[in-house]
């Protein structure tokens, strides 16, 4: 279905983004990666892209507190592949405090990861989507960008925040066949949850299971978790023509959280 076409996707070393990489590099799309780890670990995770889906995969280690990077990445992507049709805004941080003792810095990088560089990736690959006449913008937002939960103030900020650029975005472009949409995501079981069940044990003085069943699945009615391969399949129901007239619509994932 997306041969032809090319996928950024911001924070795919890892979780979440290298689920959508995945699916999205299956349906045909050449994929550029993104985020931090081992280099060798990258490669490979770049390397079995291309073997397993037949597609090309360009890595760009931007940092995405850096406007000056992120703009390369683009641009570099762009100079690779002739466009970047879908933006997948993904990369995000997460640090839990009380508002009163939450670390500045903290604030500060979760804003510029989980929201800021999302303008700046936006800003950079929408006027090539407005030239083919043809784009798609999928923000990875969460349940916390729809509900609050408290000791997040940072995180449910920036996830508000993306929410609302993409209603944003998506009426600026509507007229040109480019859709902006974000996901809500439930509690899916990554890395940046596994550092979160620790941490949580840590403080509650709790075994992790315990964090699991009776912290983090309380607000979740499913009781499980929503699996990776479900956003990656959705992301790329979101880049097909059926799709065409969902935009600026914040999806939750999530087991039925926001239903409440
Ligand atoms: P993860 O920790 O597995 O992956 C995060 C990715 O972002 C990694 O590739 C990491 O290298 C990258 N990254 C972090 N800081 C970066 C930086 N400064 N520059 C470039 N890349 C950077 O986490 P995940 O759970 O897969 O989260 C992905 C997204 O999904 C995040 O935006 C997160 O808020 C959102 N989300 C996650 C859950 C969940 O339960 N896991 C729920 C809702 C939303």
């Amino acid at each position: 279905m997306l041969h032809g076409k090319t996928a950024l996707v911001t924070g795919s070393t890892s979780g979440i983004g290298l689920g959508v990489a995945q699916a999205l590099a299956k349906e045909g799309a050449n994929i550029i990666i993104n985020g931090l780890g081992n280099a060798d670990e990258i490669e490979k995770i770049r390397a079995s892209i291309e073997a397993d889906y037949k597609v090309k995969a360009l890595y760009h280690g931007a940092d995405m507190t850096r406007p000056d990077q992120i703009r390369d990445m683009c641009a570099k992507g762009i100079e690779a592949f002739g466009a970047i049709d879908i933006l997948v805004n993904n990369a995000g941080i997460q640090f839990v405090a009380p508002i009163d003792e939450f670390p500045e810095e903290k604030w500060d990088a979760i804003i510029a990861i989980n929201l800021t560089s999302a303008f700046h990736t936006t800003k950079a690959c929408l006027p090539g989507m407005k030239k083919k006449g043809w784009g798609r913008i999928i923000n990875i937002a969460s349940a916390h960008g729809l509900v609050a939960s408290p000791f997040k103030s940072a995180y449910v900020s920036a996830k508000h925040g993306i929410v609302g650029m993409t209603k944003t975005i998506a009426l600026e472009v509507a007229t040109e066949y480019i859709t902006c949409n974000a996901i809500c995501p439930g509690y899916v079981n990554t890395p940046l949850v596994q550092n979160q069940i620790r941490d949580q044990a840590k403080v509650h003085g709790i075994s992790e299971t315990e964090v699991v069943e009776k912290i983090m699945m309380q607000p979740q009615p499913t009781k499980k978790f929503v699996e990776i391969d479900q956003i990656g399949e959705v992301s790329v129901f979101l880049c097909s023509d059926a799709a065409q007239n969902i935009t600026g619509i914040a999806l939750p994932i999530d087991g039925g959280w926001t239903a409440r």
